[in-house]
């Protein structure tokens, strides 16, 4: 059974209770981790408050070097981590390779920032006499990471990477149902002599373990990807200690494809933006907006792609020319999807295509496109996190635009079209955290990354991250006549 690590040591929970890791292909229980509490979380907050000390004092290079060791060793046991990646999360191997990777890479382009936090300086003239100010860059504190289930790396590697790299030492909590993969992450980089308590990760519930995380007086930052009610409490529970708080929500992305646009980009876009990762993305093309003139053939199109899926175990790959799509993450989640299909259905939407859940055992849900579904439906109104996509008919820009924004989400948007004059419009006008143009989220870990309204606060990915973990300071220094 893997272990919660404190200090650079794995250690089980005081209560001494359990929790079972479930494949989601085959719904086994084929491994445990510790039920950690408030005590892991104080235990953990207080060997990280001491790791600061020395960590955020250590020569920027040194502390690059270190975060590099360890990713090479994450590098060499990469097959490994990937398999603990398909059997907690239920993904296909291929895309837990891809997702280590891109783990990989946002870890090593904060080690490269490490060295190039720069503060600013100014010559104050003053009545007081010359002097000179300085805004110094510092480290926060002690920082937690709440991370979801649907990319558990990447998203750990997001808070971690920009933490570290920055002077901070860190406690992760994973997602109850994905703990394998960062368990493994943190001891191979601790293997790597990173020095005991900078990089924490206990295992537990949201409620005890997240609470206990945002409300702990010693942890100076918060820092969540989860659901947009998850970031409601973490917000409220952090409030009282003015903790510094980014939260990732959820997103209910539109794309909008314009008369012009090229229908085969399109559709093979919005194929893998909507159906990667069984639909479990918060930047999934959750809504499409189609117009008149192409609409045919986009259905056409999109319903023959996604024929193509065969559902199965990650593990084993599927015959060609079909692909392979994973389970769901939990049985929760696939009835929820469920419900909201048929909430659409009940509002007179038809099912193009899928619409069925899985007899078998796995948390399987079949591939689904679906049109007219009402606009006041759960499928527009809350996030669909699965793969399921509305696709709705438009005639004009406005109406494109004002549906696209008819949602209480923000997070990501897309527009296929070659017209500058609707980029432009689309780019201002859609209220999202991104739009991308004639294609659809493509990573950037060099943009920053989040969402507006209720798809949270604050910023991942980029320089602009790195800032999100350091304090600013200003010194003047005077007496220099
Ligand atoms: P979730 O909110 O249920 O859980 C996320 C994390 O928060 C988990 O570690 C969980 O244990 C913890 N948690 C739950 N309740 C808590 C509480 N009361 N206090 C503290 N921590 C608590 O989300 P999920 O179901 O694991 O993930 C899916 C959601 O994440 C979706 O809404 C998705 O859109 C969102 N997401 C957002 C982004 C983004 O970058 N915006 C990226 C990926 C996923």
């Amino acid at each position: 059974m893997a272990q919660i690590l404190i200090n650079g040591e794995q250690v089980q929970a005081k209560s001494g209770e359990e929790m079972p890791v479930v494949n989601p292909a085959t719904e086994e229980e084929f491994d445990a981790v510790p039920k950690g509490g408030a005590d892991e979380v104080d235990a953990a907050v207080s060997a990280a408050k001491e790791a600061f000390k020395e960590w955020s004092k250590k020569d920027p290079d040194d502390r690059a070097q270190l975060m590099r060791a360890g990713i090479a060793k994450i590098q060499e046991n990469g097959k490994e981590i990937a398999q603990l990646l398909v059997r907690e999360q239920g993904k296909p191997f291929s895309e837990a390779m891809g997702e280590l990777h891109h783990f990989l890479h946002g870890m090593n382009y904060y080690a490269d920032l490490a060295s190039k936090i720069e503060g600013t300086y100014a010559t104050l003239p003053s009545a007081l006499g010359r002097a000179y100010g300085m805004v110094v860059k510092k480290p926060i504190g002690v920082c937690a990471a709440i991370v979801p289930y649907n990319f558990p790396l990447t998203l750990m590697g997001t808070k971690v990477g920009p933490a570290l790299a920055a002077g901070n030492t860190i406690v992760v909590k994973p997602a109850e149902t994905t703990p394998l993969a960062t368990l493994r992450v943190a001891e191979l980089m601790q293997e790597a002599e990173l020095p005991p308590g900078v990089l924490n990760v206990v295992t537990g519930p949201g409620k005890e373990v997240g609470e206990a995380l945002a409300t702990h007086p010693d942890v100076r930052r918060v820092a969540l990807t989860g659901s947009t009610q998850t970031g409601r409490r973490i917000m409220e529970l952090a409030a009282p200690l003015f903790k510094r708080v980014s939260a990732e929500l959820g997103g209910s992305d539109p794309v909008i494809v314009f008369p012009d646009a090229d229908v085969d980009a399109a559709v093979r876009g919005i194929n893998i933006g909507r159906f990667f990762n069984a639909g479990q993305a918060c930047l999934a093309a959750k809504r499409v907006y189609v117009f008149d003139e192409v609409y045919e053939e986009f259905m056409e199109g999109i319903t023959k792609r996604v024929t193509r899926y065969e559902l199965g175990d990650g593990m084993e790959k599927a015959e060609k020319p079909k692909i392979r799509m994973g389970p769901l993450n939990a049985a929760k989640h696939r009835d929820l999807l469920a419900d909201q299909l048929q909430d659409a259905v009940d509002g007179g939407a038809k099912v193009a295509v899928g619409g069925n859940g899985h007899n078998g055992k796995g948390y399987f849900f079949e591939p689904t496109v679906i049109e007219n579904a009402p606009h006041g439906s759960r499928v527009v109104r809350e996030e669909t996190f699965g793969p399921l996509l509305p696709v709705f008919k438009v005639s004009d820009v406005d109406e494109a635009i004002r549906l696209a924004n008819d949602s209480p989400y923000g997070l990501g948007s897309s527009v296929y079209t070659h017209n500058v004059k609707w980029i432009h419009r689309a780019s201002q006008e859609i209220e999202a955290g991104m739009t991308w143009v004639n294609q659809l989220h493509f990573g950037y870990d060099e943009l920053p990354f989040g969402g507006v309204k209720e798809s949270g606060i604050g910023r991942e990915h980029g320089k602009e991250a790195i800032e999100h973990y350091l304090e600013q300071k200003s010194v003047v220094v005077g007496g220099l006549e």
